[in-house]
């Protein structure tokens, strides 16, 4: 199969995002790693693949191919055309409250359906969520684990849950805090925690003290109380995503929101209106994305290290990078030889 790799979209800690064409015009986007790397890639290849909902943003296969010499481990999605949320968040400066609660019901509805299928998405932040003419779907599932499943901390510091810095669980109730913190970036356009630029100060504060982020001024008393909600300290008695859908802020919009047509999201936000505008993707330092294994480090040392590794590397734009380039297909990943169509595996 021949495919073309376009310009880079977006770049998180572990991989680069860019835009794809299939040898039929078909657009699409491309998640790449170097396959010595790739385990993260293969797990969120793995959860996307059984996936299938309109919140959840669709996969359309995997490949390798040889550039440069180097084994590239690529995974096919849909090309989500406004970015991310936090994209749009930006340039906005943020967004209003019945934006706010449409995103965040959005995000709810696919939260209720991966949990729903036991899994924990670990990892939602305004930079994982990606939106396109019809709203937002949950991304990035390079965090992603099954409920059960005894696996290292993974996440963004800035976005943890207590019981997380604690390094005591992540299960679902850490995704809903996730999400009041993602509320607080969409209404602020800044960290849920911002007055605090030491990162393991946050941690422990996070970990240890009673404080929760603030919230932004200017909420409404319902807002407030659906961010409340997301924010309580203990997971047990934390809302669930499926009682955050009842919530009277999610519900008093229902109304509006049933009625929003399909945004021209792209031009409104001044998101990227071709895939070759490249200016908007930077990043910022404190979003990433970090995984640690709690069994062997003291809390102490964790904290240290799940600070030290949100430093993010200040992605540039390199030379050349606007320019498309054909790849060619070495093999499925399950070794069988391609066949012509860029979508397929999975479902
Ligand atoms: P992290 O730092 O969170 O671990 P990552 O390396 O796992 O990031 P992603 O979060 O999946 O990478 O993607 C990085 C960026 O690429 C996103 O924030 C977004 O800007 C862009 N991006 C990702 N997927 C798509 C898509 N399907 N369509 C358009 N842009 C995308
Ligand atoms: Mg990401």
């Amino acid at each position: 199969m021949e495919w073309t790799r376009g310009p880079v979209l977006g770049r998180g800690s572990t991989a680069t995002v860019s835009a794809a064409t299939s040898a039929h015009g078909d657009l699409f986007a491309v998640k790449s790693v170097n396959f010595q790397h790739a385990s993260s890639l293969q797990k969120e290849q793995h959860f996307l693949s059984i996936l299938n909902s309109p919140y959840v943003v669709s996969y359309k296969g995997c490949d390798t191919t040889t550039e440069n010499n180097n084994i590239i481990y690529n995974m096919f999605m849909d090309y989500m055309s406004g970015g991310s949320l936090i994209d749009l968040i930006k340039t906005r400066n943020g967004l209003n409250e019945l934006e706010i609660a449409r995103y965040t019901r959005q995000i709810l509805q696919g939260l209720e359906y991966i949990h729903s299928n036991g899994i924990v998405h670990c990892d939602i932040k305004g930079r994982n969520i990606l939106i396109n003419e019809s709203g937002a779907k949950i991304g990035d599932f390079g965090c992603a684990k099954w409920a059960d499943q005894a696996a290292p901390i993974c996440g963004t510091p800035m976005f943890m849950a207590p019981e997380v810095a604690r390094g005591e669980e992540q299960g679902f109730p850490a995704d809903v805090w996730a999400v009041g913190c993602t509320v607080i970036e969409m209404a602020t356009g800044d960290s849920p925690w911002p007055n605090v630029d030491d990162p393991v100060a946050i941690l422990y504060r996070i970990a240890f003290s009673s404080k929760v982020p603030g919230i932004p001024d200017g909420f409404s008393d319902q807002a407030m109380d659906f961010v409340s909600k997301c924010l309580i300290r203990d997971p047990r008695r934390r809302w669930t995503a499926i009682e955050l859908l009842e919530h009277p802020f999610i519900r008093q919009f229902d109304d509006a929101l049933n009625q929003i047509v399909c945004e021209k999201i792209r031009t409104e936000s001044g998101s990227p209106t071709s895939v070759l505008d490249q200016d908007v993707w930077d990043s910022m330092k404190e979003t990433s994305s970090v995984g640690i294994d709690f069994d062997q480090y003291s809390l102490r040392q964790i904290i240290k290290q799940l600070a030290c590794k949100s430093e993010m590397p200040n992605w540039k734009c390199e030379k050349g990078e606007t320019d498309w380039i054909t790849v060619r297909t070495n093999r499925d990943v399950d070794g069988r030889a391609n066949s012509g169509a860029v979508t397929g595996g999975g479902r």
